[in-house]
């Protein structure tokens, strides 16, 4: 059965917290949906449970589907035909559709307390007998029932038909069909008058005219209930595509550990949004054999239809891989914007000389091919801008060959600084060349030559490559910084011979 509005998917978070990855995976599915079909995207923020709602939420919620590159069409913040779109600016209309149900019969007030469901759940256990309620307040007169309603707190539950199946129908599963026997009469409308999950999706969705929802299949269990408000509600039923649970490796819950994260915190883990929308797409749906997708081909092919109901497994390192992928595939201008960006947030001002754009230009080439993400950066690069470089500790330079041999190290070293002193003009292939033939001339292997200077000039043992890195950092720079070494190693004491 196919829809033949125009599709209309919408976005329903809960202002919960962060939306981790397998909420967001669900939106991407529906935005996609969307996009494919050239129908509507829209974002309706579920606030009915006023005890779990987080400050600041919703803002972040739209910032991660903004980072994602997720437009919508229609949603709290810009508007649209079928505002507004926070449930708890809606409850007139919650309420409305309660009062028809109950005019019709088809839902009653409950005036059973706490502590009486309480212990009917407790006998039900006792008895070991399904849990659910049991409809005590069903048979109160609806005359009786509103004058009490008047006075006292209540819900309103619908009354499930008695006997009889239900079939509802999921787009990936086909039929569900159910005894309606097994259903309790579940609330509607809580006592504080907000509308349950159950009555305001019914409201909501027929009333935004959406064609299919998208969802967690944690919801799987409520189709029937729903099914059954929408008929009551003389509503038709949409279309559902109930989605599958991302797993961990090896199966169970996904934990945070394992990467049911936020995306935000992918963002400031240095991951990029379209790496994110195509890791996220494809766990749990397929096509043919391709793996990387740029976003309009997602929206070319992505068929609703073929999501898996398989669970897929979170597997982080395809996320990094593919990240790495996005990253070498990225124009370098863009890179180097986005790493400039990263470097002005994690250099701490008071160390780093001021950050030169053209700079960042230079080094982005040196290291577009070894980073899998942007967090890789800052620890490969920083010393291009370290106004001072700490010399490193003597044990730094006294490795391999070099092991209790700090005269060595010194005077091949001091060496080192005069030819980089005398190299003109200052370019990588020129140092390169030179340094070369001083190793010849010293005899020593270059390899370990270099490592001395590499360490003297960047801190570090492993770095982007030494020659276009010395280029960068400057001749200056890399002569006091080898100098500085030089001294240091001159005042460590040789080891006796033993
Ligand atoms: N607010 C619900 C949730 O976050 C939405 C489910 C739905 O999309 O209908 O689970």
């Amino acid at each position: 059965m196919t829809s033949q509005r125009p599709v209309r998917v919408r976005y329903a978070p809960s202002p919960t917290g962060d939306p981790h990855v397998g909420n967001i995976r669900t939106a991407i599915w529906a935005w996609l949906h969307a996009r494919h079909t050239g129908g509507q995207f829209l974002i309706r923020i579920e606030d009915t449970d006023q005890s779990r709602k987080v400050e600041g939420s919703v803002e972040r919620i739209l910032a991660s589907l903004e980072w994602l590159g997720l437009d919508w069409d229609e949603g709290p913040d810009i508007g649209g035909p079928y505002g507004p779109y926070v449930q708890s600016e809606r409850l007139d209309l919650y309420r409305a559709a309660a009062d028809r149900l109950l005019a019709g019969r088809q839902a009653y007030r409950c005036f059973c307390t706490p502590e009486e469901l309480d212990a009917m759940r407790a006998r039900q256990r006792e008895q070991k007998r399904p849990p659910g309620y049991e409809g005590r307040c069903r048979n109160i007169p609806p005359e009786e029932a509103a004058d009490r309603g008047a006075r006292e707190p209540h819900v309103v539950r619908f009354a499930v038909p008695e006997g009889g199946v239900t079939v509802a129908e999921d787009l990936l599963r086909g039929p569900i069909e159910v005894a309606n026997d097994t259903l309790d009469d579940f609330v509607i409308l809580k006592s504080d008058g907000f509308p349950t999950y159950h009555l305001a999706h019914a409201v909501d969705d027929p009333a935004m005219q959406i064609t299919h929802v998208t969802r967690g299949d944690e919801w799987l269990p409520s189709l029937p209930r729903h099914a059954l408000l929408f008929d009551a509600l003389g509503e038709p039923r949409p279309i559902y595509v109930h989605t599958p649970i991302i797993l961990a490796p090896g199966g169970g819950k996904l934990s945070k550990r394992h990467g049911a994260k936020s995306v935000l915190e992918y963002a400031e883990d240095g991951f990029l949004p379209d790496a994110v929308l195509n890791f996220l797409c494809i766990t749990g749906w397929g096509y043919g054999d391709e793996t990387v997708f740029s976003r309009e081909r997602l929206i070319e092919v992505f068929e609703i239809e073929n999501l898996s109901l398989n669970p897929a497994t979170f597997d982080m390192d395809k996320l990094t891989w593919l990240n790495g992928v996005y990253l070498r595939e990225m124009p370098v201008e863009t890179l180097a914007e986005m790493i400039a960006q990263r470097l002005e947030r994690e250099l701490p001002a008071d160390v780093y000389r001021p950050l030169d754009r053209g700079l960042v230009e230079e080094a982005t080439p040196l290291i577009q091919e070894r980073i899998q993400t942007l967090a890789d950066v800052t620890p490969l690069v920083d010393f291009f801008w370290q106004s001072e470089v700490p010399t490193p500790p003597a044990d730094a330079f006294l490795q391999k060959k070099f092991r209790g041999q700090p005269v060595e190290a010194a005077r091949l070293l001091t060496a080192s600084a005069r030819t980089v002193e005398a190299t003109d003009p200052f370019e990588a292939a020129v140092l390169e060349e030179r340094m070369r033939a001083l190793a010849a001339e010293l005899d020593v292997k270059v390899g370990d030559l270099f490592t001395l200077v590499r360490v003297a000039v960047t801190g570090r043992r492993v770095t982007p490559p030494l020659f276009e890195s010395m280029e960068i950092v400057g001749q200056g720079v890399c002569v006091d910084r080898i100098d500085a070494a030089a001294a240091m190693l001159a005042e460590v004491p040789q080891p006796e011979p033993s």
